[in-house]
């Protein structure tokens, strides 16, 4: 009697401690605790593509509309006026995020303290292919990565966009060896959003319907994007892409060309490269990683290669990826038809090569 009674004590004062508990946080939801700013690195940040970026980063694109930033925009000497123009209009964006913005050609000054470093500076691709720009890239990259490896945050997340991507993100980790592998990444993102472009015009059918393409392997001329997995919302449920396009032609030719020679298109009809579509992508890549990808839909991301579908480990190869709570997971399980192989196998190849060229090089620089 004396036991059941205790229990019954016991049980009353776990029931108010819940119900304490859960006041408390229901009260708590009231009160505004502003969130610690991050440390955001653009470096190139005078280039097109970080005069679109930047707004969209102080706007909240890229990591929620409650998160603070503080932004390091790096870029070299010749741009240093034009970069101090970008923090002006910066200023007068007049935006509640921003807590504040270093401006510097000071790859040191830059990388200090950073949490998430955004690379798109580097040599202009112009006529070079991925190899030819290694040569001109491979000190850069091994410059900035030192400094991200001794002054940036221990748990930085960074994406390298700027070209050969997958490769220069190679070159970074081999330089921050303490910065985990798995917060390095290069962009496809833009490759991934123009694939489902394609789609969602070759269908009629509005663009937030699609989702689930995918783009294997390297950021080069020879990128595949493969529809194979892409599925639409017909409004009573998702069905295959390839079944609804019923084009296997199309599919394997033109659908893959215009995603390869877009970028062109883009600098035929505008007089310059794109811009705004790739700092779009990288807002994408960013959030999706951070925040989390939506349920039943996966993203395109150049991550480390741990041996997935056969390619060979240690490379970054664009991987389809589903991330939650800051980390991404390669997608297991698809099945990859004869086609798609062979475009696979090929992209791991030049990637391949493009890692020997860069350790070459690499050499040289010693
Ligand atoms: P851009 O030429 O307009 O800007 C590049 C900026 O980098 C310039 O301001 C330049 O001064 C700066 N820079 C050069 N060397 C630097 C260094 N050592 N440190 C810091 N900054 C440096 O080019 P953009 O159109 O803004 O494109 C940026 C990069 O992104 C290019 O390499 C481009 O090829 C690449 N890109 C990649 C993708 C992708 O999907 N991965 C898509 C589009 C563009």
């Amino acid at each position: 009697m004396e036991t059941l009674d205790l229990i019954q004590k016991l049980l009353v004062v776990l029931v108010c401690l819940y119900l304490s508990w859960r006041i408390i946080r229901y009260l708590w939801s009231f009160v505004d605790v502003e969130k610690d700013p991050l440390i955001v690195l653009v470096s190139g940040a005078a280039g097109q593509i970080g005069c679109a970026l930047l707004p969209m980063i102080a706007r909240g694109a890229m990591l929620g509309p409650d998160q603070p930033v503080i932004i390091h925009m790096l870029d070299i000497e010749p741009t240093a006026e034009i970069l101090k123009g970008v923090k002006l209009e910066l200023m007068d964006g007049a935006f509640p995020l921003l807590k504040g913005v270093i401006c510097t050609t000071d790859v040191i000054e830059a990388c200090k303290g950073v949490d998430i470093a955004i690379m798109l500076g580097g040599f202009p691709r112009r006529k070079d292919d991925n190899k030819g720009l290694i040569f001109k890239n491979i000190g850069i990259y091994k410059a900035q990565a030192s400094a991200l490896e001794q002054h940036a945050d221990s748990n930085c997340k960074v994406l390298v966009v700027a070209n050969p991507a997958n490769t220069n993100a190679l070159i970074l980790k081999e330089f921050a060896p303490s910065i985990p592998e798995e917060n390095i990444t290069s962009l496809t993102r833009l490759d991934h959003n123009r694939a489902l472009n394609q789609i969602s015009e070759n269908l009629n059918v509005h663009v937030g319907d699609v989702r689930n393409v995918i783009i294997w392997g390297n950021h080069s001329s020879n990128l595949y994007p493969d529809a194979n997995h892409a599925t639409v919302n017909t409004g009573v449920g998702y069905k295959s892409a390839k079944e609804l396009i019923s084009d296997d032609h199309w599919l394997h030719t033109d659908f893959i060309s215009n995603v390869q020679t877009r970028g062109q298109t883009i600098i035929q009809a505008r007089r310059l490269s794109c811009a705004f579509s790739a700092a779009t992508a990288v807002c994408d890549h960013m959030r999706d990683w951070i925040i989390g990808t939506p349920k039943g839909t996966w993203v395109s991301m150049g991550v480390y290669s741990d041996g997935s579908y056969g390619i060979q480990p240690g490379l970054i190869y664009s991987f389809p990826v589903t991330c939650e709570k800051g980390e991404w997971s390669i997608v297991q399980g698809l099945k990859i038809d004869e086609f798609a192989r062979e475009k696979m196998d090929a992209l791991e190849k030049e990637l391949i090569e493009e890692k020997t060229v860069a350790y070459s090089s690499l050499s040289s620089l010693h």
